[in-house]
């Protein structure tokens, strides 16, 4: 056995091989990226001898090993990934998916000034809110609007600015907990608020509101239970009836919407959410949702209801904490202009184009992805009917009828195949049913069918000899 000390003598120094990388043409990385990378594998290499290994290597391999590390590492972080899941809205893929008008305009915004905070037309400072107010209460039928950072941050603000201080009533069965970490009576209790629990877990009824209220009472508070569904014997208090509620006792009804739907998709077919519109005529005085739910949107807390209370949330010094960004209100604003035109908004709106897909289209895109695929002795592709998701945590009772690729490689297990999916430029993300990799073709553009055909075209076998 070579001995352990030989072998690390043997090991090249960092500044040795920082030279002969930087010599390579293909070395355009900064060079504190190749140093880093050069460290790395040859730490690497250490750790191997150290332990034991008679681990033999050579220039050319650490070579190449080095150059796969500097790629790695020298290009963003942040990445395209292509989503195989036929989850619309993945929020581990980053939600919504912008409209491709949106992603033009936040170029130009991005690389200039604009007026965020500044009214060309009397050349005096203006309000970076002003610039969505308007389409939010057209689109809404809202007396006034307000756009933070997130919808948790909404609901916080919300919270902090009306109520603190005071107790909220919020059914038993709306206590939920959204992904993060976000739960209904943590967000309470660091508001400031005393939260009130009412009725049960499956059924709450208007009395067990009535009977709570007294001076001490802030508002009535609805969460959409966005992420799950109650069935069975449940029953739970509706706006209008808060709202009657509410009005006997001069208090506010607040409604934590969640998902944020601006267009009625029960007319396609698809779930039974309200829209934004539908809420406010109900009489919830304020209603707070996300921009990159169903709304399509980017990363926004939206807020819309009554003035006296939105002008409490503007007056609000943690409004600076949530403020939304230039880039996001880009986004926003012009998303939020493409429902203007309703009859395209379904079409240009990735979100809820992929959601309202007719079944036949999606088996059409099936069909043309396993045409892409090359047949192998060793390679069974299959199209599959699968049921999506809205995702995002919504309409979780609703499944959507779609189409996805199943495939298997002989002598690769689904498990190495999935991996190697993710390793790929750019990473393609999909799921294991039953020994199997699936597809879904919902979540996939013509473009990114064609880049993952092109993964299993030229994929090759260890091994293999061809
Ligand atoms: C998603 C959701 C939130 C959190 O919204 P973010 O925009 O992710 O911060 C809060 N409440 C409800 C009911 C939700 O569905």
């Amino acid at each position: 056995m070579t001995d352990k000390n030989s072998l690390m003598r043997r090991l090249p120094a960092v500044d040795e091989m920082l030279r002969i990388i930087t010599a390579q043409e293909w070395a355009k990385a900064p060079e504190v990226i190749i140093k880093l990378a050069i460290q790395k594998e040859i730490d690497r290499i250490r750790q191997h001898i150290l332990s034991g290994d008679t681990y033999q290597f050579s220039q050319e391999d650490l070579i190449v090993r080095i150059k796969t590390e500097i790629e790695k590492q020298n290009k963003p972080h942040l990445q395209r990934v292509i989503n195989g899941t036929g989850v619309v809205l993945h929020t581990n893929l980053g939600r919504a998916k912008l409209p491709a008008a949106v992603s033009r305009h936040l170029l130009a915004i991005s690389s200039s000034y604009s007026n965020l905070e500044y009214n060309v037309e009397s050349g005096e400072r203006g309000s970076r809110y002003d610039h969505v107010e308007g389409l939010l209460t057209f689109l809404t039928g809202a007396e006034s609007a307000l756009v933070v950072n997130n919808n948790a941050a909404a609901v916080y603000l919300i919270l902090d600015s009306i109520v603190k201080g005071k107790e909220v009533l919020v059914s038993r069965g709306e206590l939920v907990e959204i992904g993060g970490s976000f739960r209904i009576p943590e967000i309470m209790k660091a508001s400031g608020c005393q939260l009130v629990e009412v009725g049960t877990t499956n059924k709450t009824h208007p009395a067990d509101y009535e009977e709570r209220v007294n001076e001490q009472t802030g508002a009535l508070l609805k969460v959409h239970t966005s992420n799950y569904k109650m069935i069975g014997f449940t029953e739970d208090v509706s706006l209008a009836r808060l709202r009657a509620i509410a009005d006997g006792h001069d208090l506010p009804v607040i409604y934590d919407m969640g998902c944020g739907l601006l267009m009625d998709l029960k007319t396609s077919g698809i779930g039974e959410e309200p829209t934004v519109r539908q809420c406010l005529e109900q009489k919830a005085d304020l209603v707070c949702f996300s921009g990159d739910k169903l709304l399509g949107g980017p990363q926004a807390g939206i807020i819309v209801g009554k003035a006296s209370y939105i002008n409490r949330m503007k007056k609000n010094h943690l409004l600076r904490a949530f403020r939304i960004d230039k880039l996001t209100l880009a986004a926003l604003e012009l998303t939020l202009r493409e429902y203007l035109t309703p009859e395209t908004a379904l079409a240009q709106i990735p979100t809820l184009q992929m959601i309202t897909m007719p079944e036949e289209c999606l088996k059409a895109r099936g069909e043309r992805f396993l045409h892409r695929l090359e047949q192998h002795a060793d390679r069974n592709y299959e199209l599959v009917q699968t049921q999506g998701q809205v995702g995002g945590g919504t309409m979780p009772g609703v499944c959507l009828p779609s189409y996805a690729i199943a495939a298997a490689i002989d002598g690769v297990s689904a498990v190495q195949l999935e991996r190697q999916l993710r390793a790929y430029e750019p990473p393609i993300i999909g799921r294991i049913v039953k020994d199997r990799i699936l597809l879904d073709v919902r979540t996939m553009e013509e473009d990114e069918l064609e880049m993952a055909a092109a993964f299993f075209n030229n994929y090759h076998v260890k091994g293999d000899t061809q």
